[in-house]
């Protein structure tokens, strides 16, 4: 499913799809704004977080 947010432009920036260009799950993260801080434990520093992780986070 192509991101509606940049329109499958997939933009480094975007919120949506965190510059894959496709919305399946995978955001930017939150913790460190999708920099992908090295200390990161939400992302472990990739600056992407999925579903999965983002719910886990939350526990
Ligand atoms: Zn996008
Ligand atoms: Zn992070």
């Amino acid at each position: 499913m192509r991101c509606t947010e940049c329109d499958g432009a997939g933009l480094v920036r975007c919120p949506e799809c965190s510059g894959e260009g496709i919305d399946y799950g995978i955001h930017k993260c939150e913790e460190c704004a999708g920099e992908g801080e090295f200390a990161c434990h939400t992302c472990d520093g990739t600056g992407k977080v999925g579903l999965i992780e983002k719910v886990k986070s939350r526990l």
